[in-house]
């Protein structure tokens, strides 16, 4: 994904976030809740809306190795791996020295 279509979405997601934070804040304050306290609510609920779509847009630029034995949690997510870093990390999951198979 290119930086300006990553920069797009980093917007987007700041935009949601405050009309989210907006949103909830504007619907405490019609509750007779204290104006101050409806503003850090809001402001609240914005901060984690954009630590939340931060942490999703992120997750799109990531490359995800994962042991296909059912049961093992192995993962790898690797931003922007090189060709000797996919080859690399594609082996250790498809062999790595220990399964975390849950207990039967
Ligand atoms: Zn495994």
């Amino acid at each position: 994904m290119n930086s300006t279509k990553i920069r797009h979405l980093y917007w987007a997601a700041a935009l949601v976030a405050v009309v989210l934070g907006a949103t909830v804040g504007i619907r405490l304050d019609s509750l007779d809740v204290p104006f101050w306290l409806a503003c850090l609510s809001g402001c609240g609920v914005a901060n984690a809306a954009v630590n939340e779509l931060d942490r999703q847009i992120e997750r799109l630029g990531l490359t995800t190795y994962a042991c296909r034995t059912p049961g093992c949690d192995f993962r790898a997510r690797l931003k922007a791996p090189s060709a000797a870093d996919n080859r690399r990390w594609q082996e250790a999951a498809a062999a790595h020295p220990h399964h975390a198979l849950p207990r039967t």
